[in-house]
């Protein structure tokens, strides 16, 4: 028997293309591949990358570089790029560096077997399609491979949204929901392989509206089925956006035992007049009014958001808004980013605000938000929380795992594997984590 081909898989961006490497890892896998952590003895190269913000493209180039020198001492090596840069540079990637052999876009994922038999053949490969069918049913699996106890499962893709600053509806194209019995066949199946814990994808994952059989389903009604499954204990969902915060799922927070009390919901920006620029198609206002009736529905939830400062056009007075929002809100945890030009979306051809302002508002709306998510988890300490231990830690006998809220939680002389799910009091907060004991 041949020794199996290694695979070296580099991932960029979001918790999408996390699961998108993993589903590409098993794909290749039926072709003879295991993954390697160096790309150094790797028979294949694949980075996947993300385009959401500037220079993307240009650290995609640099790294491939770095290749040349590997793809000299080993000329079978096979070098792709996969994800939203590979979608949005297409064929200008293979011209600007000729060592790449194959470039696949992020919704052609299930033609990759056949493409690497191509690129072995000596021949240069690109599939950048949007095609009909569902890529995750094309895709193969490894038989039944043991899994961690928590795992991604893409339900939802695309987006039809198009806020002013965001290149997902170019990269990843239209809205499309994947039909319930195969996320549910796709979760059963984690589920027998070890995982405790599914995290739902989309970029609108809250749009949700997979084909079921009595019609389409909502997220809720989705969550409602998962939670029948025996052996699954948490579920959790992102990204949201608050328009598409339907009154089921607000209420399944309330009753949905397995569903967890945190939600990231991005807002972007505070003020209606940037708002409104961003094509967001919500206020301010209406924003603060949805998450009063979500801590209605859950009062301990917590809540999680995305933030751009420096939009175009946005004054002193804007970013204001934002810091007022939140100050109201109250955020568990946060990502901030500068506003970023994108060619080819509408807020690049506007007005841009002085880097150096943009900067200095970024460093204030972080200052905030730390100070925020250092209170909501020092407001941890003394309270019970469900833990899922996912690793041992660095002291010997400890463990540590994920708490309801998604902390960090350390717990030492601990008597529980990998993939138990215990309760635990929380004693003190640390830099980046709690530390907690079991009860009971
Ligand atoms: N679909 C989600 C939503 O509606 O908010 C988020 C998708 S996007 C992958 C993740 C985050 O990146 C956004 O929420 C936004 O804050 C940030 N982002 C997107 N485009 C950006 C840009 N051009 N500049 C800076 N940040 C950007
Ligand atoms: Fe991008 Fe999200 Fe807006 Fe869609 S809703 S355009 S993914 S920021």
């Amino acid at each position: 028997m041949s020794a199996p081909k290694k695979l070296f898989i580099k991932t960029y961006g979001c918790q999408m293309n996390v699961y998108d490497s993993e589903r590409m890892a098993e794909a290749l896998g039926g072709e003879g591949y295991v993954e390697t952590k160096s790309a150094d003895d790797a028979d294949m190269i694949l980075l996947n990358t993300c385009h959401i913000r500037e220079k993307a493209a240009e650290k995609v180039y640099s790294e491939l570089g770095r290749f040349k020198g590997l793809k000299a001492e080993k000329p079978d090596l096979k070098i792709g790029v996969a994800g939203c840069v590979a979608q949005a540079e297409g064929e200008e990637i293979m011209r600007r560096q000729p060592l790449v052999d194959l470039v696949v876009g992020p919704q052609s994922y299930h033609r990759l077997p056949e493409m690497e038999a191509k690129a072995r053949e000596g021949e240069k490969v690109l599939d950048t399609d949007f095609p009909e069918e569902d890529k995750f049913e094309k895709l193969k699996s490894r038989p039944k491979a043991k899994r961690g106890p928590t795992a991604f499962l893409t339900v939802q893709e695309g987006c039809d949204k198009f806020c002013a600053f965001c290149v997902v509806p170019y990269t990843r194209g239209a809205e499309v929901s994947r039909p319930a019995d195969r996320i549910l066949r796709e979760a059963q199946d984690l589920v027998e392989r070890g995982v405790r814990e599914i995290t739902l994808l989309g970029q609108n994952v809250n749009a949700y509206h997979g084909a079921g059989p009595n019609g389409d389903l909502t997220l809720a009604q989705l969550i409602w089925e998962l939670d029948k499954i025996d052996g699954l204990e948490r579920i959790r969902f992102t990204t949201s956006h608050p328009n598409d915060m339907q009154d089921d799922l607000i209420e399944a927070h309330g009753t949905c035992a397995k569903l967890m009390p945190y939600l990231h919901l991005p807002v972007q920006a505070g003020s209606d007049k940037i708002l409104k620029r961003m094509n967001r198609a919500h206020t301010a206002e209406s924003y603060i009014r949805l998450i009063e009736r979500i801590r209605a529905a859950r009062p301990d939830i917590l809540i999680s958001g995305d933030f751009i400062v420096g939009f175009p056009e946005e004054t002193e007075e804007d970013f204001q808004a934002t810091m007022d929002l939140v100050e109201e809100v109250k955020y568990g945890t946060a990502y901030s980013f500068k506003y970023s030009t994108r060619p080819g979306t509408p807020a690049a051809e506007r007005a841009q605000v002085d880097p150096a302002a943009a900067d200095d508002r970024l460093q204030r709306l972080q200052a905030l938000l730390t100070k925020q998510q250092r209170e909501v988890q020092d407001s941890m300490v003394g309270r019970e929380v469900g833990v899922l231990f996912e690793k041992t830690g660095r002291l010997p006998g400890q463990m540590v795992g994920k708490s309801d809220y998604l902390h960090a939680v350390h717990v030492a002389d601990c008597s529980r594997e990998v993939g138990e799910l215990a309760r635990v009091r929380i004693v003190s907060s640390g830099a980046n984590s709690l530390a907690g004991e079991l009860i009971g």
